[in-house]
């Protein structure tokens, strides 16, 4: 898996055991960091700020499936045994409206405002990783390429990643299959498993940069031993092993060999190209930008918006846009997010969280429609 470069210096503390969540969310707290965390709201568990360790979804469980997402009690003992929310840390990182600058109008000046907010420090508490994978991506875009987001870039500067390593995947899931989970093995500060309840101990922490092994030496908590690093080792693999979706491996050059292919239609005809899959998605990363002005015409503000392919303005050019069709917006999602995003950026656009499974609110399966792709014969 990759790695963010804040975090590329290994952490040289040893792991450590800890029994309760709560008391690395007081340490963040005492220390003046505002803290994001898995909260439940509306009917899901996605990342906001916590003030209360206690708000925590502890023993909640998410049952997931193409078009289907329902919250349900599980082992009330348990504290992470749910995997992704529809929003996740895209929403904060990169929030789907932003004011870029504002302008005033007096006599004959304008005056120009940059409309950046300070980002406060900052905890990522309970990154997944396949949604460690996706920020990773993203930076690479916004961070590293001929034209940097300097607000995304603070932001992740100003930030401590804590991931939660999972040991548990939902039906949706297929991170094993994109090498991006279900455990993370650089790329964060801090990282939490949540051991079976007979082992003992509830967590391991493991650090994986300065930053982390400073939390580490204040935290106390014994040194773990080989055996829970055993024990950590295969929660992943059983996580791994129940995933039931896997990407086809030649993906990325069959779609390419089938950009006519009768099922591009066949999916359109489902599609109600509402751009959910798009929203949800941790790697997308398309916008737009508005002015919008107040009726007297003194005031003026520029705003950046999230934008999708599947929307029809997204291609326009004079005369029309170019993917008019249904068909030709799916395959453009698709093809570009597991296809030309190598050629583009030197790996796949998807992480496998299997989001826009989930909310596509008429089940469209990514892997479901790629394994049909790759049955049907080449163009
Ligand atoms: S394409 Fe789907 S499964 Fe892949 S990263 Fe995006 S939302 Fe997740
Ligand atoms: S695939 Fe599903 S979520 Fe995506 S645009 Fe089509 S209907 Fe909407």
């Amino acid at each position: 898996m990759e790695a963010l470069p804040n975090t590329a210096d290994a952490g040289m503390t040893r792991p450590r055991l800890i029994d309760d969540p709560r008391d690395l969310l007081r340490h963040f707290l005492g220390q003046g960091y505002r803290i994001l965390a898995p909260q439940e709201r509306d009917g899901v568990i996605d990342p906001a700020p916590l003030t209360e360790p206690e708000a925590l979804p502890r023993g909640r469980v998410d049952d997931q499936g193409p078009g289907h997402y329902r919250l349900r009690d599980g082992d009330p003992d348990r504290w992470f045994d749910y995997v992704v929310g529809p929003s996740g840390w895209k929403a904060w990182l990169y929030p789907a409206r932003r004011k870029l600058w504002s302008a005033e109008r007096t006599d004959d000046r304008l005056t120009f405002r940059d409309a950046t907010t300070a980002w406060p420090k900052t905890v990522l508490f309970g990154v997944r990783p396949c949604e460690l994978a996706a920020i990773a991506r993203q930076r690479r875009i916004f961070a590293e390429g001929p034209y940097v987001d300097t607000a995304f870039a603070e932001r992740l500067e100003r930030s401590i990643i804590v991931v939660v390593q999972c040991a548990r995947s939902a039906p949706t899931c297929f991170c094993a299959s994109m090498d991006t989970g279900p455990r993370a093995v650089a790329g964060y500060d801090l990282a939490l498993t949540e051991l079976p309840a007979d082992h003992g101990a509830a967590f391991l922490v493991e650090s994986a940069s300065q930053a982390g092994d400073d939390v580490l030496h204040t935290l106390g908590g014994a040194t773990a031993r080989p055996r829970d690093h055993a024990a950590a080792l295969d929660l992943s693999r059983a996580a791994a092993a129940r995933q039931t979706r896997t990407m086809p491996d030649d993906i990325a050059g069959g779609l390419k060999l089938r950009l006519e292919s009768p099922v591009w239609a066949d999916i359109a005809s489902r599609c109600l190209t509402c751009g959910n899959c798009t929203l949800a998605c941790p790697t997308c990363f398309c916008s737009d930008v508005e002015e919008v002005s107040d009726l007297s015409g003194d005031h003026a503000e520029r705003w950046q918006l999230w934008d999708s392919c599947f929307n029809s303005d997204f291609s326009f050019i004079h005369g029309g846009p170019v993917r008019s069709s249904p068909a030709a917006r799916y395959r453009q999602w698709m093809t570009h997010k597991l296809s030309y995003w190598h050629d583009q950026f030197g790996s796949s656009g998807c992480v496998g969280c299997g989001r826009c499974i989930t909310w596509c609110p008429v089940g469209i399966d990514l892997v479901a429609e790629a394994d049909r792709l790759m049955a049907e014969g080449t163009d």
